[in-house]
């Protein structure tokens, strides 16, 4: 049997926002304390809902 060794590959990490009023999504890079259901700032698009953070994934940096 032979080994492939597999080359390293290097996640970047994103967070996902959606505002609970109307529902924008915004994505940026994670942030050192994100964890899904954590709530953010006032949403920007209609001024008066609440973003929470709905998903955090990896993406490979090329
Ligand atoms: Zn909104």
């Amino acid at each position: 049997m032979r080994l492939f060794k597999k080359k390293d590959e290097v996640l970047d990490p994103y967070t996902v926002e959606q505002c609970n009023s109307c529902h924008a999504i915004s994505k940026r890079k994670f942030r050192e304390g994100d964890h899904v259901f954590k709530m953010i700032e006032k949403c920007t698009s209609c001024g008066n809902g609440q973003m929470m953070v709905t998903k955090i994934f990896g993406e490979v940096s090329k």
